[in-house]
């Protein structure tokens, strides 16, 4: 792959954090990014009871789509929410259902001040799926990329902060690079599945002359909903030679029928 590097050195000021991170906690004691209490631990942002409300769907997920789902309905061909989808990528990996605390905790961390929730919810994402993470080998992480203007604008990207941790986490590389946006896609918002794949199709590019033989990436998004954003980015992707794309969001979209569904499955 023609643009893979090394996970970047750490900086000096945190090699020293040992010595720093105690007077900065006494004289700041943490607290939790959603309601202000204190963690139970230091590393955590948020306390255990919002990461409780947070990870809002323990147990078994769909490893096509990465809804959440019963024990005995998670199969290889997928779930009720992707049957009879055809996806591009592999599989995705989510920490939860895009609904009540962690919908509201995303809509914060997408603010331009939303960075460092942005990074908890990721911490989340790994710690509820790290065995799945470490099973795999990437070559590169790759945020969805955002229209030029939104980046033109300066507007906090939540995908690239995403991927930034996860890269940070898992000792990859972090490429925003690789995918560009060139054009504008309408909100999708309340739009049909089939007229939002119809919106992304082409909507994303790999610059000409980077050649991804073989690589296998992780996209990293906040929301994952009908797929159609994942699907054409990694469209994109395998046009450029790489071999296989895994897909990790925040959070699974199901719509508010399918997250009724989702519940009671
Ligand atoms: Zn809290
Ligand atoms: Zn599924």
């Amino acid at each position: 792959m023609a643009d893979a590097g090394h996970p970047s050195q750490t900086a000096w000021w945190q090699r020293l954090r040992p010595w720093w991170q105690p007077a900065v906690d006494f004289l700041f004691p943490p607290a939790c990014l959603v309601c202000g209490a204190s963690p139970s631990d230091l590393e955590s942002v948020f306390c255990d009871a919002c990461a409780d409300q947070l990870q809002n769907a323990p147990g078994a997920h769909c490893t096509r789509c990465g809804a959440a789902v019963g024990p005995n309905l998670v199969t290889l061909s997928g779930c009720g929410h992707c049957h009879g989808e055809h996806f591009a990528f592999r599989r995705v990996i989510a920490l939860g259902v895009y609904d009540g605390a962690l919908q509201a905790a995303i809509g914060h961390g997408q603010q331009v001040h939303g960075g460092p929730l942005m990074r908890g919810l990721t911490d989340l994402l790994m710690a509820d799926h790290l065995t799945e993470f470490l099973a795999e080998e990437f070559d590169a992480v790759v945020p969805i990329p955002q229209d030029w203007q939104r980046r033109f604008f300066g507007i906090h990207s939540a995908a690239e902060t995403v991927a930034e941790r996860l890269a940070e986490r898992l000792q990859r590389p972090m490429r925003a690079s690789i995918l560009r946006k060139p054009r504008p896609t309408p909100s999708q918002t309340g739009a049909a599945p089939s007229v939002r794949r119809v919106q992304q199709r082409g909507a994303f590019e790999v610059p000409t002359g980077m050649i991804l033989t073989g690589a296998r990436i992780l996209l990293a998004d906040d929301v994952l909903t009908t797929g159609a954003t994942a699907e054409a980015a990694t469209r994109a992707l395998k046009a450029a030679g790489a071999a296989d794309v895994v897909v990790a969001v925040i959070a699974r979209g199901l719509g508010a029928s399918s997250v009724r569904a989702a519940r009671v499955e």
